[in-house]
């Protein structure tokens, strides 16, 4: 017999779900008029998607775009990562063995952080401050204008599964 008390709270979660849509979506719009670019559901979308889930790979991106609106092609959020990155809205990074991964933390430079047994990337400021690694010892007359510095190790994580003998499985 189910559960009649259920129900209710089951239908009401599911329609606050559906008519919240895609999260602050304000902000993100600003955003985009900022960039010139025209507002759109998708683009709101992916900027979401990758501001509450930093350094997530196009597919997972994907996934939660289509957990704001449903049925999204491929194709189209590949398509709006690579405006939202050429506009400057997305920074893309992909380290060594890794697939692309997105962020909308952009212009400081900051590094990574990467876990060479799972993969897990965390944000690091640059230590002092203000983009010192845009001053290098020798420019060789170029423009400098990004600098990419990846720190690799085993995470917190991989490192007590391997004090317990455990396998680190990715799911
Ligand atoms: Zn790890
Ligand atoms: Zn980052």
């Amino acid at each position: 017999m189910r559960q009649e008390s259920g129900a209710p709270i089951l239908i009401h979660s599911r329609k606050w779900t559906r008519l919240r849509g895609v999260p602050t979506t304000t902000d993100f719009a600003g955003r985009l008029r900022a960039a010139e670019l025209r507002v759109t559901r998708p683009r709101v979308a992916v900027l979401s998607a990758v501001h509450e889930h930093p350094h997530a790979d196009t597919d997972s991106i994907i996934g939660v775009v289509r957990s704001y609106l449903g049925d999204v092609s491929h194709q189209a959020v590949y398509d709006v990562l690579r405006a939202l990155t050429t506009a400057g809205l997305l920074r893309r990074i992909q380290p060594s063995g890794s697939v692309a991964r997105y962020e909308s933390r952009i212009g400081d430079n900051h590094h990574h952080v990467v876990c060479r047994s799972c993969g897990t990337i965390a944000d690091v400021d640059c230590a002092i401050n203000t983009t010192p690694c845009l001053t290098p010892s020798d420019d060789h007359g170029f423009v400098i204008d990004e600098a990419e510095v990846v720190y690799w190790g085993t995470c917190p994580t991989c490192q007590s599964n391997a004090d317990t003998g455990e396998k680190d499985v990715r799911v």
